[in-house]
């Protein structure tokens, strides 16, 4: 269980994360969603201890961080920036790390397996692939056994091949009874991994949700339906007390899951019908909304930013930008 409470980090004037309460709870995936530049990266390092918070508080099973004894048995973390690896070979760098907290060399042999890199284990990590540069880092988390594993945009820049695999690996260490905390500002892939989401804005807490009641909340379900007898339909539906909506080029929608009921109807009065489909309005449009105005540069302006404003992160971020994904429909 990772507890925090009141967590705050400014950086001069731009408070990064503001004032977040949630808790992370093991034995199941929580995500963690926000837009880039939301605070995700700023919040995970202070669980780690690696940032100090302005205000509140981190607790790792009750402890802060720096009273961890051996900190790697207790929490394994991949963050964002991509550690450099250097010269040596992917066995001696979890070698490394292995002997400098106590763990065996046994299990660096275990973990290579588990990500399977043990073919390219003897090779320069330096000349290793985006992927398999994920695959060291995860590795190196698993290394000391935790209980609690961190991930931070785990799947940014990796095939679909690879897309999977972590995906998995995050289920199993979740069933296994750990506490699995994984950011991502892309809602599609954590509406595939995650049990429950901590979604945060501009460094504040938007939702902390279970992903079924996020889903069912904010994915309205309406049924499409085209005819060509228009108004003896509109006429029946009205009849019934069913609320119709023309969404243009003569299509109609009904909220909810109504189309059996609209079905019979239409059969009963004998008016064709060309189309009657259940829709779901997807998650990344309630993510869109939920998050609309926490974009930083969304607020007080239409015009998009300039390439300064997007990129003024401490260096660049891979993978695509907020609204890449999520404005396109
Ligand atoms: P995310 O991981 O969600 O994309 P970050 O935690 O990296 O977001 O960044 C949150 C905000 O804090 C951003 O506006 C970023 O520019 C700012 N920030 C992060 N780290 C620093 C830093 N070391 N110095 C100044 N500002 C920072
Ligand atoms: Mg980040």
């Amino acid at each position: 269980m990772i507890e925090l409470s009141g967590l705050t980090k400014r950086y001069g004037e731009k408070v990064a994360v503001n004032n977040l309460t949630c808790a992370v709870r093991p034995g199941i995936v929580t995500g963690f969603l926000g837009p880039n530049g939301a605070g995700k990266s700023t919040t995970m390092r202070m669980m780690l201890g690696l940032d100090r918070p302005t205000a509140g508080d981190v607790r790792i099973d009750g402890q802060h961080y720096d009273r961890l004894k051996d900190p790697l048995r207790y929490i394994g973390a991949l963050l964002d920036a991509k550690a450099m690896h250097g010269g040596r070979s992917a066995f001696n760098h979890l070698l490394c790390l292995a002997q400098s907290n106590g763990i065996p060399k046994r299990r660096v042999h275990e973990v290579l397996d588990t990500v399977g890199l043990t073919s390219v284990a003897k090779k320069k990590a330096k000349g290793f692939s985006l992927g398999m540069g994920q695959r060291l880092g995860i590795a190196g988390a698993l290394l000391g056994d935790p209980r609690i594993l961190m991930f931070d945009e785990p799947v940014n820049g990796l095939d679909p091949e690879g897309i999977h695999w972590i995906r998995n690996l995050m289920k199993s260490l979740a069933a296994q009874g750990r506490t699995v905390f994984v950011s991502s500002h892309l809602m599609s892939e954590m509406a595939l991994t995650a049990d429950h989401l901590i979604v945060i804005g501009q460094g504040r807490l938007l939702a902390d949700t279970s992903m079924a009641d996020f889903i069912a909340q904010n994915s309205r379900s309406y049924v499409r339906i085209r005819t060509p007898q228009r108004e003896r339909l509109l006429d029946v539906l009205h009849g019934a007390g069913v609320l119709v909506v023309e969404s243009g080029s003569g299509v109609l929608e009904v909220d909810g899951d109504k189309s059996e009921h609209i079905g019979e109807l239409a059969a009963q009065h004998q008016i064709v019908l060309h189309e009657l489909s259940p829709q779901r309005a997807s998650l990344e449009e309630a993510f869109m909304q939920l998050t609309a105005e926490s974009v930083e540069y969304h607020a007080h302006t239409d015009t998009p930013p300039g390439p300064l404003e997007q990129f003024e992160r401490p260096g660049p971020q891979p993978g695509p930008q907020w609204g890449d994904d999520w404005t396109r429909s």
